[in-house]
């Protein structure tokens, strides 16, 4: 039996960073991982989609190359090359963790974490104890209860990163972050991409006004978008032909497809924990946790996409940290409700705070303004005037939400993170001064429009 103060069971963004973050405080920390250290995010999720978005980046910026008087650009694009390149970020990076991971506190664990009872986990047959635990063993792909979706050349984001060609044509179904972040990369890469979502628009999560305004960018690049599409089953033709059969305004249509994406979110993962034997409550939703992580079981803490309340690498880390300092009796000053969300499409777009669906919801007074990117000198200059900002303030001035589309969207969100951290108003923001030109002015001008 081994004993630490803290066991932590998943080694993603949420479980490394606070493994790392505790032994700096001085806990001895034992660290279980059943697969790579740097979970989904790193081997499988944000890091390798990126790396695709370089490439995809540099693909439509050749495609335009005689805009800028670029003439006679000739290339052939290898895929082995962009996989490699691929591989090599992921590992680079992974490295990294491994290093961090080599501290004289930690002891990194490789083997399935399973619990025996609420204090102890066994892993190849070893058990290990501590006096508190972090379950921190993210999230898999959701399935649907249809037909076709196990046929070979229906893929999970997982199998499509890892795929050894560019399909001629695509179908995605889902048209959240994770299947318009592919939807954009594959167009680049050439592929013929066709979203099928249930939904009335894509990325239910973001304001609508952003929602619509990507829809319509991505649909001027060819591709197609179905919403209120509802999958009814996917069938594989004797030449390998994949069938999407989805149902439209109570009308059968099918896609034909090479390969079919399913991307319609993730499932809490905890199948193989044993919870029960801890007394640990699950809902398919995720583990259930108050606002310092805590289950029902006071000293077994859950953070990251296996609570299910923010699938997101940095929300995984912050409520890391969260747990620890509730574990160190420390209080901290993590705002665990202003978490910025972005889709690296192209062109990007981002949010952080309320949509104007949530503040209308909810029957909070607000104002909102808009900027543009095309009134935008750097933006203009960079031929990236397809793009919005729209801020959301209450009667105060204080910012609610933004809401951004458009080149460096993803970048550009962070400064509102920091002023609505702060509590600030707009009038803080447009007495700040921006570099000129510069794209964050996009976001400043809303704030003038106050
Ligand atoms: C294609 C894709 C793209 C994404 N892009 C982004 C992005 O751009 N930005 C962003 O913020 N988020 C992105 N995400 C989401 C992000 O990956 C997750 O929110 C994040 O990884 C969650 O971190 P986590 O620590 O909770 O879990 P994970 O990163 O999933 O790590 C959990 C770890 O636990 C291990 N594990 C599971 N069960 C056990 C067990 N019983 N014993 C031991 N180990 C176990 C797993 O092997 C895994 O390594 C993306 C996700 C996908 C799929």
């Amino acid at each position: 039996m081994t004993t630490s103060d803290i066991l932590i069971i998943g080694a993603g963004p949420g479980g490394y960073d606070t493994a790392v973050y505790a032994a700096k405080q001085g806990k001895t920390v034992t660290i279980v991982e059943a697969a790579r250290v740097g979970g989904t995010c790193l081997n499988e999720g944000c890091i390798p989609t990126k790396a695709f978005c370089r490439n995809a980046a540099l693909l439509d910026d050749l495609k335009e190359a005689s805009t800028y008087g670029i003439e006679g650009c000739t290339y052939t694009f290898d895929f082995q090359k962009v996989r490699e390149r691929k591989n090599q970020v992921v590992e680079a990076l992974r490295s990294g963790v491994e290093t961090l991971l080599k501290h004289k506190n930690i002891l990194k664990v490789e083997g399935r974490a399973s619990f025996r009872d609420a204090h102890t986990v066994e892993v190849n047959g070893e058990l290990y104890t501590a006096e508190h635990v972090i379950i921190a063993t993210g999230s898999v792909t959701k399935y649907l209860p249809i037909e076709g979706l196990h046929l070979p050349g229906v893929l999970t984001s997982k199998e499509m990163l890892d795929i050894d060609h560019v399909p001629q044509r695509l179908c995605i179904i889902g048209a959240g972050v994770i299947g318009m972040e592919f939807a954009s990369i594959f167009n680049s890469f050439g592929s013929q991409v066709t979203v099928v979502e249930f939904m009335k628009e894509i990325l239910p999560n973001f304001d609508t006004d952003i929602a619509k305004r990507l829809k319509q960018a991505l649909s001027k690049r060819g591709i197609e978008i179905i919403n209120q599409a509802g999958v009814k089953a996917v069938e594989r033709r004797d030449d390998g032909t994949l069938v999407v059969n989805y149902e439209v305004k109570g009308a059968m249509k099918a896609c034909e497809a090479d390969t079919v994406l399913l991307a319609v979110g993730r499932a809490a993962n905890v199948d193989s924990l044993n919870l029960a034997d801890a007394g640990i409550e699950f809902t398919p939703k995720g583990i259930p946790v108050n606002e310092n992580m805590q289950t029902n079981v006071p000293h077994i803490y859950a953070i990251g996409d296996v609570n299910g309340r923010c699938m997101l690498a940095h929300a995984a880390t912050f409520q890391g940290m969260r747990a620890l300092h509730h574990i160190l009796g420390e209080a901290d000053a993590i705002r665990l409700d202003i978490v910025p969300a972005a889709v690296f499409t192209s062109p990007e777009a981002a949010m952080v705070g309320l949509t104007e669906e949530q503040c209308k919801a909810q029957g909070i007074a607000y104002v909102a303004k808009k900027s543009f990117f095309r009134a935008n000198g750097k933006a203009v200059s960079m031929n990236e005037t397809d793009g919005m900002c729209k801020l959301l303030a209450d009667n105060e001035g204080h910012i609610l939400g933004c809401h951004l589309f458009g080149a460096h969207a993803a970048d550009l969100i962070q400064e509102v993170c920091a002023l609505m951290n702060r509590n600030a108003t707009v009038q803080d923001f447009k007495s700040i001064i921006h570099a000129h030109p510069t794209l964050g002015e996009v976001v400043q001008a809303a704030a003038h429009e106050f």
